[in-house]
């Protein structure tokens, strides 16, 4: 297999190998990398019994032929898919959550850190100045990729978050790592992190002195292994029930569910694809037929989705550069807070089920679906509902159970330095910071 070249989203950068182009994170036009073409793999090619890990192993084997890291691809994955991410029933036939919310910070995220950590750290010469991860989070973005990055040799990590939006204890998880990461608590929006990080990255003078790379999610190194867990599903599912796995997706910047596009149009058994936005209506305007038009987010109970320009929307227009064949391929639609707070309240009391609140809004969307005997759905839970305690406890009366990896972070020390919104405050921390 010759090995794969990876281009630009904006057509102005030189091809990259995947190596190269996963310790750039965003090309150096500014654009996202996206493969020169997706390859196609068909569902004989998989181990039926294989586990998540080896299904991982031979999905991303073609992205990765021919690589750098071509060999190291099966340790990378037993490293980053170390827990599973399993199906469970919901009580309607048709029906089951995705839960990916069983690693170290309780978020789907978690896959794609460690699998950017496990790629990173192999690609470092030991002689190279330290490699500066930048990050910009809404919340559990930050929290994962500091869990992967916390005491790996030559890597250090700026943790980028919106002072005030996020919730307490995913504040204090930011905080909790200390040594080589580093919480920044910025005075602005999500939207605003994302901009200092792409200034940053895209600053060569800057990237002369202090080497950068991003762990945001549109470095490819944490969007790959999230084709992984849709595909496990998908085959499950097609070997269950002989259907093709239609899913909705809780959605902010997009990158789970362009994982889950992808990995249909590589030919995994996947059908529809419903995004749930919260009132942070982007998306939801843009497949109604208005035009995309990126804006400042809004703060919601879903604050991970409270994204108004989603940045691998770049990601999705090369992968349907026509518009009306885009929005054939997805539909979109907002869940507004009042209708997280009714999904929540109505899952905990009919099926003893706590969703966080971005799962909640997928289930509102899956419920509005008829039942039938001739598809099978997928909600995703993308985190565990006790990471936003302060949302959900006043709604359900009762504490939440913590997840013990969760709770020994919480019981850590935590810190964060202050930052103005500003690109130039970035820049002026990362030199004068050693
Ligand atoms: C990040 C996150 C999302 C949104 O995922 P995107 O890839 O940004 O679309 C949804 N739910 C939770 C819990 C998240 O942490």
């Amino acid at each position: 297999m010759s090995a794969p070249c990876y281009l630009s989203t904006r057509g102005r950068a030189p091809a990259a190998r995947l190596a190269e182009a996963v310790a750039a994170g965003l090309a150096p036009d500014g654009g996202l990398y996206v493969p020169e073409r997706l390859p196609r793999l068909e569902a004989g090619t998989f181990d039926p019994d294989g586990s998540l890990a080896a299904t991982a192993v031979t999905l991303l084997a073609p992205f990765f032929a021919g690589d750098a890291l071509a060999d190291a691809l099966p340790a990378i994955c037993a490293e980053a898919f170390a827990f599973d991410a399993p199906l469970r029933p919901l009580t309607r036939p048709d029906a089951s959550l995705l839960e990916l919310f069983h690693g170290p910070t309780a978020a789907f995220k978690d896959f794609g850190a460690r699998f950017l950590a496990a790629c990173l750290r192999r690609l470092r010469a030991d002689d190279a100045p330290p490699l500066t991860v930048l990050v910009a989070t809404s919340g559990d973005t930050g929290a994962a990729v500091g869990a992967a990055f916390h005491g790996q040799p030559g890597l250090r990590v700026a943790i980028l978050y919106p002072d005030g939006r996020v919730s307490p204890r995913q504040a204090h998880q930011l905080g909790s790592f200390g040594g080589n990461v580093r919480a920044l608590r910025v005075a602005g929006t999500f939207d605003d992190c994302q901009r200092m990080v792409k200034v940053a990255l895209s600053d060569p003078d800057l990237q002369a002195r202090v080497p950068l790379s991003s762990a945001n999610s549109i470095s490819l190194g944490r969007l790959l292994p999230q084709l992984a867990y849709y595909a496990h599903a998908a085959l499950r599912v097609r070997r269950t029930h002989g259907l093709a796995l239609d899913l909705v997706v809780p959605t902010g910047n997009l990158g789970n569910a362009l994982a889950a596009v992808w990995v249909r149009a590589m030919g995994l058994p996947i059908g529809r694809i419903v995004l749930a936005c919260n009132a942070n209506a982007t998306l939801p305007e843009f497949f109604a037929g208005g035009d995309y038009r990126p804006r400042a987010a809004v703060p919601t109970l879903a604050n991970a989705m409270d994204v108004g320009a989603p940045s691998n929307f770049e990601r999705l227009r090369w992968t349907y550069p026509d518009d009306d064949a885009l929005r054939r391929a997805l539909t979109a639609a907002s869940v507004d807070d009042e209708a997280i707070r009714a999904t929540v309240r109505r899952y905990a009391q009919a099926q003893g089920l706590v969703p966080c609140p971005h799962t909640a809004a997928a289930l509102h969307l899956l419920d509005r679906e008829p039942v039938r005997t001739d598809r099978r759905w997928a909600a995703v839970a993308t985190a565990h509902p006790a990471k936003f305690e302060q949302v959900l406890e006043p709604l359900l009366g009762h504490p939440l159970a913590v997840p013990p990896t969760l709770a020994a972070m919480l019981a850590r020390p935590a810190r964060a330095e202050p930052l103005a919104a500003d690109p130039g405050a970035l820049r002026d921390w990362l030199l004068a910071t050693p």
